[in-house]
């Protein structure tokens, strides 16, 4: 029914696609500072929060906020399926003409936003940019286990496809096409900023430094 009634309305200029593992305490900053840019940037926008699971309070958190922001999308997988099933279920139901994939941990900068929308909707851009990706200067502060972890995983990605991977984030702004392209593919288990650089549509790169996370949390990967 909400679809529906979504169909019928025009679609939002800018779509954010958060996804939310255990971030009770991170949701409502993270909306507040979506909220400021948008409106900085006058845009229409709706935020699409997808709670993959979590066991803490995000999920009463995000409905309360719902209750407050008719653009607010509150979306609960049945159980913890991961970050890429959550971004997975964030597009399908994201209805912008453009869209940002952007962590709930405000360990992504939403300030990057306004960087990311002029980049991507640059006149003077003759390339026509259809993704705009925010690139790690640094990694956050990590264990060695897992700074080593990663840097075994991206080197043998880099080995097996030729895609450099190794300062990506999911952190991502892209054109509606960009993601029906995505929703497109056959892939059972996905890997979004992989797949989004795979198609060979001309890319844009913005730098920042993830800030370290707000709480003492560790990383929710495993
Ligand atoms: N996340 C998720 N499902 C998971 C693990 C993480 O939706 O199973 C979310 C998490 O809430 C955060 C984002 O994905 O918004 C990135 O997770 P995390 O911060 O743990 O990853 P890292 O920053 O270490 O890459
Ligand atoms: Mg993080």
């Amino acid at each position: 029914q909400r679809t529906e009634e979504k169909m019928r309305q025009s679609k939002y200029q800018l779509s954010c696609v958060v996804p939310v593992y255990n971030e009770a305490s991170n949701v409502s900053p993270l909306l507040q500072s979506l909220q400021q840019v948008c409106e900085r940037l006058n845009l229409s926008w709706e935020a699409v929060l997808v709670d993959d699971g979590s066991s803490d309070s995000s999920w009463d958190n995000i409905v309360r906020l719902a209750h407050g922001h008719s653009n607010l999308s509150a979306i609960r997988l049945s159980r913890n399926f991961g970050k890429e099933s959550a971004i997975y279920a964030g597009l399908l139901y994201a209805w912008g003409e453009t869209l940002v994939v952007i962590d709930s941990d405000l360990q992504h900068p939403p300030e990057l936003i306004e960087q990311m929308w002029s980049r991507l909707h640059d006149p003077a851009s003759d390339q026509g940019v259809e993704i705009v990706s925010a690139v790690k200067q640094k990694r956050q502060r990590e264990s060695i286990t897992r700074e080593v972890a990663a840097r075994i995983f991206y080197w043998l990605f880099l080995k097996s496809t030729g895609i450099d991977l190794k300062s990506s984030t999911d952190f991502k702004m892209m054109t509606s096409r960009v993601r029906s392209l995505y929703l497109s593919l056959p892939e059972r288990y996905r890997f979004f900023r992989g797949l989004t650089c795979w198609f060979g549509l001309p890319e844009a790169t913005i730098e920042f430094s993830p800030s370290d996370r707000p709480e003492s949390g560790a990383s929710r990967w495993t």
